[in-house]
């Protein structure tokens, strides 16, 4: 049996961001549901655009969503040596020749011998002999040790190949122009180095964006020019935002670790990536990792655009804290937070708010206070504070100083006996305490809140507003 072998091979000019991750997670599910290798590849032989810092994250990316590659990364800027073999290899069996104009002086030629208008095959068997038989001979050129390498493209070969989201693409080679594969300066074009790795590295399916469509018949006729064995393609869906338009950073698009850093889970991030252009066939939306390695298939792929929402990934993500033990979940909001907070107060947070939060971050942000006495005040919180309702909570302050048991039940009967004396409604005392003791209007119970607290806290807390 062939065994799978995909790759994922981004270009380090940027952060790892959300379609880059679902073309590595969509190769990563693949390899494994196929228990074939899923191989990483970085494409940095544009030496202006690569920068370290994006290898680094885009590493970081995948390690925290945990897509592990198998092997050792592949740097194509330590290959030019073997691309220029390759490139050479071709013009000795003559499916190349060289060029050996610089790309201004090209431009001069072009507008001096090539009609604007002529069809791409038309020109494209001017521009060739141009090249070979240069109109003011070959003396000046010739003298340049170096010259671009093209490929040979022939006419009318129809180029076919049956894509595993798209079904069967063809194209006729006449509307493709002789190729270039080493430029002047020796360094390999995009398509040629592709393929190149791709043999080499014995990749059997290329799993990539359907903006690399229109690269894929020249690529094979880079694999036929050599005699190779051709993969099998599968060309992903755009991503789009809600409103139809380019996914943007305005739809809430942002780069994997900044996920992270807003207190995403990487289970959760896996598992709404892996939606964003497929569904498993009984519509379902939280699906474990393991599962979705079992289920996953490519040609399930959808081929129309998928849509990004920022909301579903934040529910999502709530349902997954909303399964993960406490302890878990502490370990990871101490990961992104700054501050350092008592443990157990952090704990007490969680246990509360577990249920009610979308991101990790919520707990820090929602659950202030919990953590510090410098909790931040809402101002519809601040709305809810009068000196009618300071009265009431003078009464309730000092009836709460006197609890030996400062739990929920007796907490709540002490307040609704207060209200029921004073002859005013409960919420009339409960909201101005929630206001006070938390900073907030909602949150979970007022009651556990308390509780949780404790009563030396909240009757310091109390008494800063009822005594000021
Ligand atoms: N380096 C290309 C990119 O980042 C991917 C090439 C490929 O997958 O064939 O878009």
């Amino acid at each position: 049996m062939l065994l799978v072998r995909v790759r994922f091979a981004p270009s380090p000019t940027g952060e790892l961001h959300v379609g880059g991750a679902r073309t590595a997670l969509y190769n990563y599910l693949f390899a494994r549901h196929n228990k074939g290798k899923f191989l990483l590849r970085i494409e940095d032989t544009d030496r202006e655009r690569s920068k370290e810092e994006f290898v680094v994250s885009i590493k970081e990316g995948l390690k925290w969503l945990k897509i592990d590659w198998d092997e050792d990364i592949v740097y194509q800027s330590e290959r030019l040596q073997l691309y220029k073999q390759y490139a050479y290899s071709l013009l000795e069996k003559n499916k190349a020749y060289v060029d050996y104009y610089y790309p201004e002086e090209w431009e001069e030629i072009v507008k001096k011998y090539i009609p604007e208008h002529l069809p791409i095959d038309k020109k494209k068997h001017i521009e060739r002999s141009l090249i070979l038989e240069p109109p003011n001979g070959y003396k000046h050129v010739k003298q340049r040790a170096k010259g671009a390498i093209r490929l040979f493209v022939e006419d009318n070969i129809n180029i076919s190949f049956v894509d595993k989201i798209r079904g069967k693409i063809e194209i006729l080679s006449n509307n493709i122009n002789d190729i270039v594969l080493l430029r002047t300066d020796e360094t390999p074009t995009y398509n040629f180095a592709v393929v190149i790795d791709d043999y080499l590295m014995e990749i059997t399916h290329i799993i990539r964006g359907d903006d690399h469509i229109s690269n894929t018949p020249k690529q094979i006729l880079i694999y036929n020019a050599f005699n190779w064995n051709i993969p099998e393609f599968a060309h992903l869906p755009m991503i789009l935002g809600p409103d139809k338009k380019k996914l943007s950073k305005r739809h809430g698009s942002l780069s994997v670790i900044e996920y992270k850093k807003m207190g995403i889970l990487s289970d959760a991030l896996f598992n709404f990536l892996a939606l964003l252009g497929w569904s498993p066939k009984d519509n379902r939306e939280i699906i474990s990792r393991e599962e979705m390695i079992r289920i996953f298939k490519i040609e399930e792929v959808n081929s129309s655009p998928a849509v990004f929402d920022i909301n579903k990934l934040l529910w999502m993500n709530s349902e997954y804290i909303k399964t993960k033990e406490n302890r878990e979940i502490l370990e990871l909001v101490k990961e992104i937070s700054s501050d350092k907070y008592d443990e157990r107060k952090l704990l007490t947070c969680i246990e509360l708010l577990k249920t009610r939060t979308k991101t990790l971050r919520d707990f820090l942000e929602f659950g202030d206070y919990f953590l510090t006495e410098d909790y931040k005040f809402e101002k519809e919180a601040i709305e809810k504070i009068n000196e009618k309702s300071l009265e009431y909570l003078k009464l309730l302050h000092d009836k709460y100083l006197k609890v030996e048991e400062w739990n929920k039940k007796n907490l709540e009967e002490i307040l609704r006996d207060l209200s029921n004396k004073l002859g005013i409604k409960a919420s009339e005392i409960i909201h101005p305490l929630r206001a006070i003791v938390s900073g907030k209007t909602v949150g979970p119970g007022l009651f556990e809140i308390l509780e949780a607290l404790g009563k030396e806290v909240v009757i310091r807390r109390l008494g800063k507003f009822i005594f000021r």
